[in-house]
C-alpha cells in the first residue's frame, strides 16, 4: 500500500510537470505572435472615442487596433501583418490597383463603377426637383472610401437621389475614381479638411492650409473645387469662423453611425427624426452605414422626401454664405 502510494505521488508529480512544461514555450511564442505590445485592453471595441469619427480607432476582438473600424479584421484573416501602418498601406495599394485595372477594362462590363456612370448620366439631364415637396441631405463624411461609397451611389443611382461626401482631402489620391464617379454622376463632394484636424486647434494659416489642401486633391482628382466645408468633429472658435472662407455645414440629425456600427439603429435615428430640410450626418468608412443607407435610401424616397445634395438643398432655402455656419433649412 506504502508502494503504491509512492508510485501515484510519482505518477501524479510527472503529469504535473508535463502538463506545465509545454505551457511555457507554448506561451512565450504566443507573445511573439500577438498583434503588438498591448496598449490596451479593449476588445470589440472603441479607443480614443471621445476624440470622434475619423480620430477614434477601433479594436478587433483579437486587439487589432485600426482607424477604420472593420478593416483590422479583414485583413487579420487575409494575412498576419502585425504593422498597422503597412497594412493600411497595402490596403491602399490593393485598392488603387482595382481602380486602375477597372479604369483599363474600359469596356468591360464588369467594372461597375463605369457601368454606373454610363447609366446615370443620360438621367442626369432628366433631373428635376420640386421646391414644394420635402427634401433632405444625406451627407457621408470622413472618406472617400469606395466599398462604401460606391454602394451608396449604386443605391442613390436606382431611386434617383443625390448626397453630398465631405471627403479628407489626404485620401482623394487613393480613390479617384470613386471622386470622379461623385462628380460625373451629380453628387457633391464638400471639404472636410486635409487631414481631419480639429480646426479649433490650429492658427489661422493651419485652418487655411487645412481647407486649400483639401480643395487642391479634390481638384487634382476630379477637376471640382469643393464650396462648402464641414469641420472635424464640428469643432469651431472665433480662429475657425474667422479663417474658413466657405459656408460651415453642420446637421440636424446625427446618427452616431461610427459609434454604434449598427446598422437598424443608424436606419431607425434617421427614420424616426427626419422632417423636411433636415441635414443628415453619417460616415462614408463604415460597412453599417453602407447597409443602413441602402434601407434608408428607398424608405426616404417612397416617404416623398427628395434627397438632394446640401448646395441643391440650400438654393431652395435661402441660400448659403462664405463663413455662414448652417445645421439645417428648414422652411
Ligand atoms: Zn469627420
Amino acid at each position: 500500500m506504502k508502494r503504491f502510494l509512492q508510485w501515484t505521488s510519482i505518477l501524479m508529480a510527472v503529469a504535473l510537470v508535463t502538463a506545465f512544461v509545454p505551457a511555457a514555450p507554448f506561451s512565450s511564442m504566443a507573445d511573439e505572435t500577438a498583434p503588438a505590445p498591448d496598449r490596451t485592453d479593449v476588445r470589440n471595441g472603441w479607443i480614443d472615442e471621445n476624440l470622434g469619427p475619423g480620430v477614434a480607432r477601433w479594436v478587433d476582438k483579437n486587439g487589432n487596433i485600426s482607424d477604420q473600424p472593420g478593416k483590422a479584421e479583414e485583413e487579420s484573416e487575409a494575412t498576419k501583418e502585425s504593422s498597422s501602418s503597412q497594412e493600411t498601406q497595402e490596403q491602399t495599394t490593393q485598392e488603387q490597383k482595382t481602380e486602375e485595372s477597372s479604369q483599363e477594362s474600359g469596356t468591360n462590363e464588369t467594372a461597375s463603377e463605369e457601368s454606373g456612370q454610363a447609366e446615370t448620366q443620360p438621367a442626369e439631364t432628366g433631373r428635376q426637383i420640386d421646391p414644394n415637396k420635402p427634401m433632405v441631405a444625406l451627407t457621408f463624411d470622413d472618406g472617400p472610401y469606395a466599398p462604401v461609397g460606391n454602394q451608396i451611389m449604386d443605391s442613390l443611382a436606382q431611386y434617383g437621389g443625390k448626397a453630398t461626401f465631405f471627403v479628407v482631402g489626404s485620401r482623394a489620391a487613393a480613390y479617384e475614381t470613386e471622386l470622379k464617379r461623385m462628380v460625373a454622376e451629380g453628387h457633391e463632394i464638400g471639404n472636410h479638411t486635409f487631414d481631419h484636424k480639429y480646426l479649433n486647434k490650429l492658427n489661422g494659416a493651419q485652418i487655411q492650409s487645412e481647407i486649400n489642401r483639401c480643395s487642391d486633391a479634390v481638384f487634382a482628382a476630379t477637376g471640382v473645387r469643393p464650396q462648402l466645408v464641414r469641420l472635424p468633429g464640428g469643432n469651431k472658435n472665433q480662429t475657425v469662423l474667422q479663417n474658413v472662407k466657405a459656408p460651415m455645414i453642420m446637421w440636424s440629425i446625427d446618427t452616431l453611425d461610427w459609434k454604434t456600427r449598427n446598422t437598424n439603429k443608424t436606419i431607425q435615428s434617421v427614420l424616426t427624426k427626419v422632417r423636411d430640410g433636415d441635414i443628415v450626418l453619417m460616415h462614408e468608412l463604415y460597412p453599417q452605414t453602407g447597409a443602413a443607407a441602402l434601407d434608408i435610401i428607398p424608405k426616404l424616397t417612397a416617404a416623398g422626401y427628395q434627397l438632394v445634395t446640401v448646395s441643391e438643398l440650400a438654393q431652395y432655402r435661402g441660400g448659403v454664405v462664405p463663413g455662414g455656419v448652417y445645421s439645417q433649412f428648414y422652411r
